[in-house]
Order: C-alpha cells, then sequence, then structure tokens
C-alpha cells in the first residue's frame, strides 16, 4: 500500500495528498510543524511532541481547529492505517489557504499527518562521527521568531546547512545573536569536557529538543555529571567529546569542527554510553 497521508481528518494516497497553493504555510512559511518517531509500531514521546506543537501554535497566534487528546489519536490512527513499525512522522499546521496577502484572518488550518521513513545521515556515520562547521548564518534571535516555536520558516537553517555542504559536511553549529553556541541546523548540540556534560539552555535560542530532554534524564540516571551552560565555539573546540541530539538523527558524535579534532577523532566513551542508553531505551 503507497503511504496514506492525514489531511484535516481524511486519508489520500501520497500523490494525491495535496492542499492549495493558497495556503500561507507555502506562501509565508506560515505554520508549525513535528517530527516524531516510530519505533516498534508506538510513537515515541508523542505527548511532548503534542504539547510542543501547541506551544508552537500558540506562540505564532495559530489556532488548531482541534483539541490536543483528538490531534494525539489522529497520529496513533495514522500510524495505524499505514501499518508502520519503525519510521518518522511529519505532523504539519499551517495557517491555511486566504488571499495573496499577510493578513491570517481568512486562513482555516491545514492539519496533515505524513507517515514515512527518514535517514538523515549514513549508518557508518553512526560510527565513525560527523564533521562539522560553524555556520555564518546566526539562529533566529528570539525577538524575532523565537527559535522554541518549530514554525515553517527554516531558512536561516537552510542556508546554514547549504554553507555546510559546500564545505564537505553534513551538519552546521550555529551561533545566537551574541555570539554563543546555539545548536546545528537540525539537532541540538552537547559536549563533554573532563567527564561534565554540557548543552546551551533554552534561552540560547534554541530549539528545545524532545531528544535534547530525553537525553538529559538518561544522563541524570547514569550519574553523569550534566549543566546547562552558554558555550562559545573555543568550548566546542576543546572539548573532549561533541554529540549531536534530534528525533530524525537521534544520538550521533561528532569527531571534527572547523578542521578541529575533537578528541582523539572518534565516538568518545560518554556519548558511547548514553548512545547505547538511548538505543536501548526507544524499545522499551
Ligand atoms: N534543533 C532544531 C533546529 C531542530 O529542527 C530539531 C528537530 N529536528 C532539533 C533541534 C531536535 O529536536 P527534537 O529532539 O525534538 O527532534
Amino acid at each position: 500500500m503507497a503511504t496514506q497521508v492525514w489531511i484535516n481528518g481524511q486519508y489520500f494516497d501520497k500523490l494525491d495528498a495535496k492542499i492549495s497553493v493558497y495556503d500561507h504555510g507555502l506562501l509565508y512559511g506560515d505554520g508549525i510543524f513535528e517530527g516524531l518517531r516510530v519505533y516498534s509500531s508506538k510513537v515515541f514521546k508523542l505527548q511532548e511532541h503534542i504539547d510542543r506543537l501547541y506551544d508552537s501554535a500558540k506562540s505564532i497566534a495559530l489556532k488548531i481547529p482541534i483539541p490536543p487528546a483528538d490531534l494525539l489519536k489522529a497520529v496513533e490512527d495514522a500510524v495505524a492505517h499505514n501499518k508502520k513499525v519503525d519510521g518518522y512522522i511529519r505532523l504539519i499546521v499551517t495557517r491555511g489557504a486566504g488571499s495573496l496577502g499577510l493578513d491570517p484572518r481568512k486562513c482555516e488550518p491545514n492539519i496533515i499527518i505524513i507517515v514515512d521513513d527518514i535517514v538523515l545521515y549514513p549508518k557508518e556515520l553512526y560510527e565513525a562521527g560527523l564533521e562539522v562547521i560553524t555556520s555564518s548564518y546566526i539562529r533566529n534571535h528570539p525577538n524575532a521568531t523565537n527559535p522554541r516555536v518549530k514554525s515553517l520558516n527554516y531558512l536561516n537553517n537552510i542556508l546554514a546547512k547549504i554553507e555546510a555542504i559546500r564545505a564537505g559536511c553534513l551538519e552546521a553549529i550555529m551561533l545566537n545573536h551574541k555570539g554563543e553556541v546555539a545548536e546545528c541546523t537540525g539537532d541540538n548540540l552537547f559536549v563533554i569536557k573532563k567527564g561534565i556534560l554540557r548543552t546551551p539552555p533554552a534561552d540560547a535560542g534554541i530549539l528545545e529538543g524532545i531528544t535534547r530532554n530525553f537525553v538529559i534524564d538518561l544522563a541524570r540516571h547514569a550519574g553523569v555529571p550534566f549543566q546547562e551552560a552558554n558555550l562559545t565555539r573555543h568550548d566546542v573546540y576543546v572539548a573532549d567529546e561533541i554529540f549531536l541530539t534530534g528525533t530524525a538523527a537521534e544520538v550521533i558524535a561528532v569527531t571534527k569542527v572547523d578542521d578541529r579534532v575533537i578528541g582523539d577523532g572518534k565516538q568518545g566513551p560518554i556519548t558511547a554510553r548514553l548512545r547505547g542508553l538511548f538505543t536501548k531505551a526507544i524499545r522499551e
């Protein structure tokens, strides 16, 4: 069976799953989204993703036309309908179709649930680690669209991603408007120095990642010393270990940043331990 996409309560074959070209999601990037994982037929951290989606909606003054509990059920239904065992879900709410102006008042939001697959990085890089650069594009200023809103406006991140690809890398570190480390284009960043795990706080201009929060919990339970801390590029360069977290990326080591080898250039022991705990937990 071809992938069936849920749009506003109805299923459509992937190729027939369409919305209006007047949708402000397309015209202006006016909308929000979530990326979720399905492991062993169960949606990982579904409630957390639903909560973040409704927070994103509230922040951009978009009223999702159904209650959170109904949307949560719709996501589960779409997974069952597609008989998905392991996969990736893209949940999108657009402002909806309106006129050719910014005014959103005539728009009726569209809700879309795509149950499919994702491969962000080649499998071998999960052993070898990633090489990344620091981007010249900053993450959104918190007084613009706050990075905590998972909005359909990813242009800064896309430009940073293009910069990374042009430099022969698959990811880029993005700094905030103060020049501190924020996150990568689609992942949160952690460093380890002298056994202490650190990651930038939510107000450093990051998406407060659900995988980030889960890995922090795993680290705490495992007795790994942890701090939320503002980081500079220097902290990144001299780290013993670095790893990234994200729903699509899961947990992946970074072994080179701007041509500086991190630690001994291999996935470090704390990263390996946390990655092991993560891999185990998602199957429970
Ligand atoms: N930062 C950004 C910019 C992201 O787009 C994402 C999600 N792809 C993340 C961090 C990781 O968040 P999560 O763990 O909730 O997927």
